[in-house]
């Protein structure tokens, strides 16, 4: 298809699209039987749906332990307080990701480093991580992040080489597998958000997951006083009775209830979407300056697709900035946005903020005075540029392949007529960067 582009005034690619396309997640009468069951019962702050949903989670994800919280932040903040964050230890954090990655252990007494991302995976650059690493590290966070599995090989024998507690933020990746084993299951301990956005969608709440018991116990002391008759262990259980982190972490069980439907369609609904979605790439990725992010190994896979992006170089049409590839895209009626998550050590919150009200950014609290955050922390290259090199795609529900095509053709009538774009384009792709080493399929 060429002709005007719809950000010029010529006509759109889509017409119109029905909203159901990209509706989530999907609401089905089991869905909604279940939670007003739970409100009919007065059940909401009851204990039984969430046990029974956490038991199936744990089965599923492949962990001897769930406990599920009101949300994936407070399930990672446990998850942090378990493995033994504490007081000047440090957490090393892509810079590429949620906040709730990282941002719990101010609460903790820690100090989070920024480590890079890879340019290929947007996941923790293995290297850069080993680089970060001092007599103060106490944990990593991966995050297998928009559902691409981190490089899990490189990461564990860094971390057990240094003898660094692994937290994996699972939020972006539900029953994703890296190399034939599913995400979730290398590290310590993991977090899951399950907010209505994510692939596992069943309003506002998180799941931790483990396969040792005394991190389980240590995240119920933390924040779920009302679970502290499930506490065995000796260490543990001579101080419950209240939350040890002064939280409440509770869910509401309207979302269990939601949640224990969803473990009946999960994996059918991201068979779908896996379909949909590979049909998609598969159809983008033959245009230039696309390539879809998407990993290659063996056994290696994207879940429920959460966020899917895609690599966009510049370079190859003719410097054409991102956003206004995205804007072009978006004008034809699909699915575009320029960009992903902003680079968090560039943040004041990690640069200035003097949290503890102590005189000096609490990014750098525990370290000598006189030391500043720039001796701390490095400038990250691909982290600095990434936004300007990806654009996120639509998230099909549902294979609906004239629409999955319709959208394809929008990618494509703007590739072609990229050189329209060109005048009146604001911002033009930074000079250097990791663009300069952007690997081309084509
Ligand atoms: C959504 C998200 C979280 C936090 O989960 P909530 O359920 O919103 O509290 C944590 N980490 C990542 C990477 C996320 O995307």
């Amino acid at each position: 298809m060429s002709g005007k582009l719809a950000l010029l005034g010529g006509s759109k690619t889509l017409e119109k699209v029905d909203p159901d396309t990209f509706k989530w997640p999907v609401v089905t009468d089991d869905h909604r039987k279940a939670v007003l069951d739970v409100i009919d019962r007065g059940a909401m702050s009851g204990r039984d749906v969430t046990d029974e949903f956490a038991e199936a989670f744990a089965k599923d994800f492949e962990r001897k332990h769930a406990l599920m919280c009101n949300n994936g932040t407070a399930a990672i903040h446990s998850g942090f307080w378990a493995i033994g964050v504490g007081n000047s230890d440090e957490v090393i954090c892509p810079s590429i990701t949620f906040w709730a990655s990282i941002l719990q252990v101010y609460s903790l007494g820690a100090m989070p480093v920024f480590a890079d991302v890879d340019p290929e995976t947007l996941c923790l650059d293995p290297a850069d991580f080993e680089r970060c690493i001092t007599e103060r590290t106490k944990a990593v966070v991966v995050v297998h992040y928009a559902g691409y599995p981190a490089d899990m090989d490189r990461i564990m024998e860094i971390a057990n080489r240094h003898g660094v507690k692994v937290l994996e933020d699972c939020s972006h990746a539900h029953a994703c597998y890296y190399k034939g084993r599913q995400v979730g299951t290398f590290g310590d301990v993991a977090g899951f958000s399950l907010m209505s956005g994510k692939s596992f969608a069943i309003g506002e709440a998180g799941m931790l997951t483990t396969d040792d018991r005394e991190i389980y116990e240590r995240a119920i002391l933390f924040g779920h006083y009302i679970r502290h008759g499930q506490i065995e262990l000796e260490q543990v259980k001579k101080h419950i009775g209240l939350p040890c982190g002064g939280y409440k972490y509770r869910p509401h069980q309207c979302s269990s209830a939601f949640g224990l439907v969803q473990m009946k369609y999960y994996k059918e609904q991201f068979a779908e979407i896996d379909k949909a979605m590979t049909y998609f790439c598969d159809l983008i990725d033959q245009l230039p300056g696309i390539r879809t992010h998407r990993p290659a190994e063996e056994g290696s896979t994207k879940g429920g697709w959460y966020f899917p992006l895609a690599h966009y170089n510049p370079a190859e049409l003719g410097g054409l900035s991102v956003q206004r590839f995205a804007d072009a895209v978006a004008a034809e009626g699909a699915g575009c946005g320029a960009g992903c998550n902003k680079p968090l050590h560039t943040h004041t919150v990690f640069t200035e903020m003097d949290i503890y009200n102590q005189g000096k950014p609490t990014r750098i609290a525990n370290l000598p005075d006189g030391m500043t955050v720039e001796q701390v922390q490095k400038p990250l290259l691909v982290s600095e540029t990434v936004n300007n090199l990806v654009v996120a795609l639509p998230r099909f529900i549902h294979f609906d392949k004239e629409m999955i095509e319709q959208q394809a053709a929008a990618y494509k009538k703007v590739v072609e007529n990229h050189a329209d774009l060109l005048e009146g384009d604001a911002g033009l792709a930074e000079e250097g960067g990791y663009s300069a080493t952007f690997r081309s399929k084509k």
